[in-house]
């Protein structure tokens, strides 16, 4: 069997996990602020906070970037439902609009027309690792002075040309860039977030209300010869990460340059032998971006039932995903008035197939997965009526 995904951990992961139980600091501690420190040199940001998940980063940067109750936040319905849970847990309502023609990434005219006095923040997402436009993003935000957030939950070592080279993400063009240690992303602490930025004040509002808003750290008091009277100027949450998680993400930061080049060396394999096949599409890498590939999807050609296909391949002991959810679709969210009709959104989760893809894969997996395929989709051809034919 050929799973989805399969996070790439070893004897250093566990080493290092262990070497945090027995230091006795094992919640937010030194790994953490260790882990903090390297993650932002890697990305090239001046801060990057940690904290539980993605969610919760996405929480905490939504708030302390200005979504006030009653606002609405631009974003896509083609995503994982975090979004819109963390807009909504702002009091806000997300306003979804479409994804481009091409790929799986929000579009830029979209985010323009859905302006109103009322947006308080666009939350702009790196699906599946693919960098979205910022460039074009951030020439709408600019002009209406609305902040941006980056859902990068997917993003690591991702990157988007610049006139001097190339960027990664997470140095933000927006204010503030989400990342997700989901053991179903790139690398992994079993649960873990981070938030980037270059703003002083936005990274000291994180670190306050990722603890109960107290305004003195446990390790700073602990360390103090003086007797200190913690206070809590503000009303925080619970969103740190343990030293224990911090110390798995080290070294998984060690591994990241090979886990990257792996699977785009495997991409380029799927890339090529799709590139002929009949009834799917192989995903474009636009020339100014470049995607980690965390996910693979393949666009399937309209008489391809995508449920027979599927299961067609799980029984040739290939296990697939459907295209990315539509939030929209979902029973949480259908309570939103729709603004904007989303063709494409829909048609991208019901049209298209995410491939596995794991950096422990080999060449000879890579060529089962797409003989399956193949099969798969002869097996799965279904007649389309002459009467939805356009001629
Ligand atoms: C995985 C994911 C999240 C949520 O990350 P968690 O760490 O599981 O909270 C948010 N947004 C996107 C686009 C994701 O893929």
């Amino acid at each position: 069997m050929i799973p989805i995904a399969k996070p790439l951990l070893g004897e250093a992961e566990a080493e290092a996990a262990k070497a945090a139980i027995l230091s006795g600091w094992v919640s937010q501690g030194p790994e953490v602020a260790a882990f903090e420190a390297e993650f932002a040199a890697y990305v090239g940001a001046r801060y990057a906070c940690a904290v539980s998940n993605c969610t919760t980063a996405l929480h905490l940067a939504l708030e302390a970037v200005g979504v006030w109750p009653g606002s609405e936040v631009i974003t896509v319905s083609h995503s994982f439902i975090a979004g819109a849970n963390a807009i909504r847990q702002c009091g806000a309502l997300p306003v979804f609009v479409d994804i481009e023609a091409d790929g799986y990434n929000i579009d830029p005219a979209a985010v323009r027309a859905a302006l109103t006095p009322q947006t308080s923040a666009i939350l702009a997402v790196h699906q599946m690792g693919m960098p979205c436009d910022m460039k074009a993003i951030m020439e709408i935000a600019g002009r209406a002075r609305v902040p941006v957030v980056e859902d990068a939950a997917c993003a690591i070592g991702a990157e988007i040309a610049v006139h001097d080279g190339w960027r990664r993400i997470g140095r933000p063009f927006g204010k503030v860039a989400c990342f997700s240690f989901h053991p179903r992303k790139v690398i992994t602490t079993g649960e873990g977030g981070m938030l980037t930025t270059d703003s002083t004040t936005l990274d000291a509002a994180f670190r306050l209300k990722r603890q109960h808003g107290m305004a003195v750290s446990d390790v700073a008091r602990h360390a103090s010869r003086a007797v200190v009277f913690e206070e809590y100027p503000v009303r925080g949450y619970n969103y740190r990460m343990t030293d224990i998680q911090a110390a798995m993400g080290r070294e998984q930061l060690k591994r990241l340059p090979f886990i990257l080049s792996r699977r785009r060396e495997l991409a380029a394999r799927y890339g090529a032998a799709l590139a002929g096949m009949p009834g799917v599409r192989p995903p474009a890498e636009p020339d100014w971006a470049r995607t980690n590939w965390q996910s693979y999807p393949v666009r399937l050609d309209h008489d391809v039932d995508q449920r027979a296909l599927m299961q067609h391949m799980l029984d040739a002991g290939v296990a697939t995903r459907r295209g990315i959810m539509c939030m929209h679709l979902e029973l949480a969210q259908t309570d939103i008035a729709l603004r904007y009709p989303l063709p494409r959104s829909e048609a991208a989760r019901d049209g298209s197939v995410l491939l596995p893809l794991f950096a422990q894969m080999t060449e000879a997996d890579v060529d089962t997965v797409v003989g399956a395929l193949a099969a798969a989709i002869a097996a799965s051809r279904v007649r389309v009526p002459a009467r939805f034919v356009s001629t």
